[in-house]
C-alpha cells in the first residue's frame, strides 16, 4: 500500500486530552502534498502533542486524520509510515551511518541491493556521500542531523514530521540546515510538518504557518500574512511585535491612537468602532527621528552591529522597544515615529 501519492492530509477536529487537560482542542487543517507547514507556538501550546498524534505515537481523544479518503488515525505508526526527525537525533550509536539510514528498509525486509541503492541515494540527497562507514559519534551535530533526516526519508514517506530538529545546533549550522531542509523537502515532493517555537525558522521554511496557542489554532497563513498582518494581538506579539500598547482608538477618516501621550495614525486590523484598543508595533518600525511625535527617554541601548536596540520610557510611563541606526545612550531624550501602516490596531 503506498500513500505517497496522496493529494491532501486532513486533520478534522483533532483533539487530545491528558486527564482533564485538553492539550489539543479540535485542530482542523488541510495540507496538500508538496506543502511545508510549520506548527508555531510558545512552550506548552500543544505542538509536540499534535506531531505525536500525527505520527501515531499518541491516540486521539476525538476527531480524525485523513489521507485523501483513507482514515489513518486508527492506524499505528507503522501503518502510517511517516518519517520522523526529532531534536535529539536518536541515532543508533553502534551502527554506521549507512546502517542507521538503512534501518527502516531492513525492517521492511527489502532486498539487499535495493537497500544499498536507496541508502546511497538518501546519502547523496543530504550530502553525506563518503561518510557512510563512520559511526554517529565521529560526525558533527549538523552531520548527525542529516543522518537522522536521511533515515526518515529513505523509506519515501508521504509525510515527514520534524520536531524542533535544529534546536541542538549552533546558530551558523542552524541557518545552513534550514536551507538544506527546504532543499530536501523540495526534491522529495512529499509534505513536511515542522514544529518550532522560533518564528524566524517558521517564516524562512514554511509555505504556511499554523500558530497554536493553548491547544487551539490562532491563525493559519503564509509567512507574509503572519509577518505583516497577524490576525490577533497575541499572535502579533508572538510574531515580533514587541510593543503592544493599550490605547483608545478613534475611528474617523483615519484611525487615531495615542501612544506615549502622542497622537498617531494607525491601521485597523479588526476595529469597527472607536473604543479600547491595542496598538502593535515592531521595534524595527519605531525609529528615532528628529521630529517624531513621541518623546521618550532612553532607558537602555545595546549595540547590535548594524544598529542599536533600545528601550525608552515615555512621560506617561509607556515602555517602548525601538531600533536606531544612530547611536543613542542611556538618559538621552529622543523622539520616535512609526508609519501608519506599521502600527496595527486591534480591538481590546
Ligand atoms: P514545548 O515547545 O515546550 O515542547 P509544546 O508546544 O510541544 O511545548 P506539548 O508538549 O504538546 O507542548 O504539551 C501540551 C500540553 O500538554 C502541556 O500543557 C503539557 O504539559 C501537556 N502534556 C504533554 N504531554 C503530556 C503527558 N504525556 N501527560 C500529561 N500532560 C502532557
Amino acid at each position: 500500500m503506498s500513500l505517497r501519492n496522496f493529494k491532501a492530509l486532513r486533520l478534522d477536529a483533532m483533539s487530545r486530552d491528558f486527564g482533564s487537560l485538553n492539550a489539543l482542542k479540535g485542530i482542523t487543517l488541510n495540507v496538500e502534498r508538496g506543502e511545508f507547514i510549520a506548527l508555531l507556538g510558545p512552550s506548552g501550546c500543544g505542538k509536540s502533542t499534535a506531531l505525536n498524534c500525527l505520527a501515531g505515537l499518541l491516540p486521539l481523544s476525538s476527531g480524525a486524520i485523513w489521507l485523501d479518503d483513507k482514515r489513518i488515525d486508527t492506524l499505528g505508526p507503522e501503518g502510517r509510515g511517516f518519517g520522523m526527525v526529532f531534536q535529539n537525533y536518536a541515532l543508533f550509536p553502534h551502527m554506521t551511518v549507512r546502517k542507521n539510514i538503512g534501518f527502516g528498509l531492513r525492517m521492511q525486509n527489502r532486498p539487499k541491493d535495493e537497500i544499498a541503492r536507496r541508502v546511497e541515494e538518501a546519502m547523496r540527497l543530504v550530502r553525506l556521500t563518503n561518510q557512510g562507514d563512520k559511526l554517529p559519534g565521529q560526525l558533527s551535530g549538523g552531520q548527525q542531523q542529516r543522518v537522522a533526516i536521511a533515515r526518515a526519508i529513505v523509506v519515501e514517506p508521504p509525510l515527514v514530521l520534524m520536531d524542533e530538529p535544529l534546536s541542538n545546533l549552533d546558530a551558523k549550522l542552524r541557518l545552513e540546515m534550514r536551507a538544506e531542509i527546504r532543499r530536501i523537502h523540495a526534491s522529495l515532493g512529499c509534505a513536511t510538518i515542522y514544529v518550532t517555537h522560533d518564528q524566524d525558522e517558521a517564516l524562512s521554511l514554511a509555505d504556511r504557518i499554523v500558530v497554536l496557542r493553548d491547544g487551539q489554532t490562532r491563525q493559519i497563513g503564509t509567512p507574509a500574512e503572519l509577518y505583516g498582518r497577524p490576525a490577533h494581538s497575541d499572535v502579533a506579539e508572538f510574531m515580533g511585535y514587541r510593543n503592544i500598547v493599550k490605547t483608545a482608538a478613534i475611528l474617523g477618516e483615519h484611525l487615531e491612537v495615542t501612544i506615549g501621550g502622542a497622537k498617531l495614525w494607525g491601521t485597523s486590523v479588526d476595529i469597527v468602532a472607536s473604543g479600547d484598543a491595542l496598538a502593535a508595533i515592531r521595534p524595527e518600525d519605531l525609529s528615532v527621528t528628529a521630529d517624531g511625535p513621541i518623546s521618550a527617554i532612553v532607558q537602555t541601548a545595546e549595540y547590535r552591529g548594524r544598529d542599536f536596540f533600545g528601550v525608552a520610557l515615555t512621560q506617561d510611563g509607556t515602555e517602548l522597544y525601538f531600533r536606531s541606526e544612530v547611536s543613542v545612550s542611556q538618559g538621552e531624550a529622543i523622539r520616535l515615529s512609526a508609519e501608519p501602516h506599521r502600527i496595527l490596531v486591534y480591538a481590546a
